[in-house]
């Protein structure tokens, strides 16, 4: 079959017939493929258009900087696929979903800084745990073109770690008109009130 299609084209070509021409000239018989006649928008999107709404680069320039080898040491792989891979728990299965103490803080699953506290939480009614606030400086923002979507990521300001995404002006009636729609995988709930930015308490370290 394949012997045949090359005598054919050999043929046509007005070359040697001989077999030692058959295996000395590959044929372009495999440029056939339609050349597409435009590439789709969002795939240019990702290519070129990242700096709308944050003029920092991702993953580059974090305090934390740990590598890959690094956060899997100390991540399970569900937090690494989440934290550092930018996955998302399924709705609803997550530890912090209907949590809803009076106080205490979430902080970054992987780097331990605070990010929310209790008082920011609220029942979206969504599947994940939603804040209409976060801790000052705690959450970093970019956009996320992702799916065919524009949607506004969120990260943890310390590590770059992948919280999830905020939305706005979604009718909440919340103080902000804003949901951070957080994985609770992402999260580490502390009881004690620890409010990094506003200089509360100092010394712990790190
Ligand atoms: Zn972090």
């Amino acid at each position: 079959m394949r012997s045949r299609l090359f005598r054919i084209l050999l043929t046509l070509t007005n070359l040697s017939s001989r077999p030692a021409a058959f295996h000395a000239r590959p044929q372009p018989i495999h440029t056939s493929t339609p050349l597409k006649s435009m590439p789709s928008i969002p795939f240019l999107g990702a290519l070129f258009g990242s700096s709308s709404s944050s003029s920092k680069n991702t993953m580059t320039s974090y305090p934390d900087q740990r590598t890959p080898d690094e956060w899997r040491a100390v991540l399970s792989p569900e937090q690494f696929r989440i934290l550092r891979e930018k996955g998302t728990e399924r709705p609803g299965t997550g530890k912090y979903d209907k949590h809803a103490p009076s106080s205490g803080v979430y902080t970054c699953a992987g780097c331990d800084a605070p990010l929310y506290q209790a008082r920011h939480k609220f029942a979206s009614g969504c599947g994940w745990p939603a804040y209409f606030d976060s801790i000052p400086g705690a959450v970093e923002r970019h956009e996320d073109r992702a799916f065919g979507m524009v949607r506004t990521e969120i990260v943890c300001a310390n590590c770059g770690g992948h919280l999830g995404h905020v939305f706005k002006g979604e009718g909440y009636d919340t103080p902000t008109d804003e949901r951070h729609c957080v994985n609770s995988v992402s999260l580490t709930f502390k009881e004690e009130e620890r409010e990094a930015g506003e200089g509360k308490k100092e010394g712990e370290g790190n």
